[in-house]
């Protein structure tokens, strides 16, 4: 059984946009730099823009906070989301979700302009990515990519199971694979005899956030398996949607949590956000 280390792959990810930015501030004298907009006190929300912010910083990342832990009104975020797409020192606008009550995430969302949404969230982009020519592409589902490539996980013709058909994960992972030419099949809670399903992938991603929603006896002896799922216990321990134990029993390679999935997804960011830079600049790489 293989561990598919996410924090490999994602230190690769990190020093590639590290040099990349070097690559950028020598060509342009620019700093690619990233807007991260806070709207409310979910105090969750603090720890993940702190990790964002830190992981910006470590390869050269600028981040400008706008922090308004008292809530802005609609007319104020739009105001905002406006100016920074206004502004040419920004290249990356981060909207750290969920926002305050009262505040519309799809509208936020589409005031953001295309070519900064860093999370891929715009309808704009979500379509390009439905369309075959994707623009940004969402983090965490191009995150899972990245771990499945780097192990050399073939999916061509194979079956490829999505467990989870949430805009953020599930639907745009279904898309990534089957561009890959997998064999898609996505699952939910309407899903009839979800191990029916489970049990033909070969590859299985399962973003349910549900603890131990997929068990060993599950899973098809070989399979891969990629664990989106993070889940507190009680414990406080922190779980994924895979039962670790019996999957890893059966399986070619599998995701652990923490360690998997979690740091493709800051990286990724960070990727897309040097990709908007060197777009907004001008700039042409291969690399990103
Ligand atoms: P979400 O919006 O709650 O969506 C969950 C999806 O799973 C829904 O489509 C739901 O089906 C489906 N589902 C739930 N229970 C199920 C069950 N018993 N059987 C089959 N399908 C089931 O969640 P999300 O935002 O996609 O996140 C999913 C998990 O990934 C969470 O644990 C989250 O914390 C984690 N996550 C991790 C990262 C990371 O960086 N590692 C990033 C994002 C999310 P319905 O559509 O029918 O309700």
């Amino acid at each position: 059984m293989k561990l598919l280390d996410g924090r490999v792959v994602a230190e690769k990810i990190l020093a590639e946009v590290g040099a990349g930015v070097r690559d950028l501030r020598s060509r342009t004298g620019a700093t690619p730099a990233l807007a991260v907009v806070l709207v409310g006190d979910f105090a969750p929300s603090k720890i993940y823009i702190a990790g964002k912010k830190k992981a910006a910083e470590s390869v050269g990342i600028a981040s400008r906070d706008h922090i308004h832990p008292r809530g802005l009104t609609p007319a104020e975020l739009t105001a905002l989301l406006e100016s920074l797409n206004a502004d040419p020192g920004v290249h990356g606008i981060l909207l750290q979700l969920p926002l305050a009550a009262g505040l519309d995430e799809d509208r936020a969302i589409a005031t953001i302009a295309p070519e900064k949404d860093v999370d891929g969230f715009h309808p704009l982009n979500l379509g390009r990515l439905l369309a075959g020519s994707p623009g940004v592409v969402p983090c965490t589902p191009a995150g899972c990519m990245e771990i499945l490539d780097h192990y050399g996980v073939e999916l061509q013709g194979a079956e490829a199971v999505v467990v989870g058909r949430s805009r953020i994960v599930g639907k745009p992972l279904a898309q990534l694979l089957l561009a890959r030419h997998a064999t898609v099949t996505m699952c939910h809670t309407r899903t009839r005899d979800l191990a029916s399903h489970t049990r033909r992938a070969d590859v299985l991603c399962v973003a349910a956030g549900r603890p131990q929603v997929i068990t060993g006896d599950m899973i098809k002896p070989g399979a891969w398996v990629i664990d989106v799922g993070m889940n507190r216990l009680e414990t406080g321990k922190l779980v994924g949607d895979v039962d670790f134990a019996s999957a890893s029993e059966r399986v070619a390679g599998i995701t652990p949590v923490p360690g998997g999935v979690g740091p493709m997804t800051i990286a990724m960011l960070l990727r897309n956000t040097l990709a908007a830079a060197r777009r907004q600049l001008g700039v042409a790489s291969s690399r990103v």
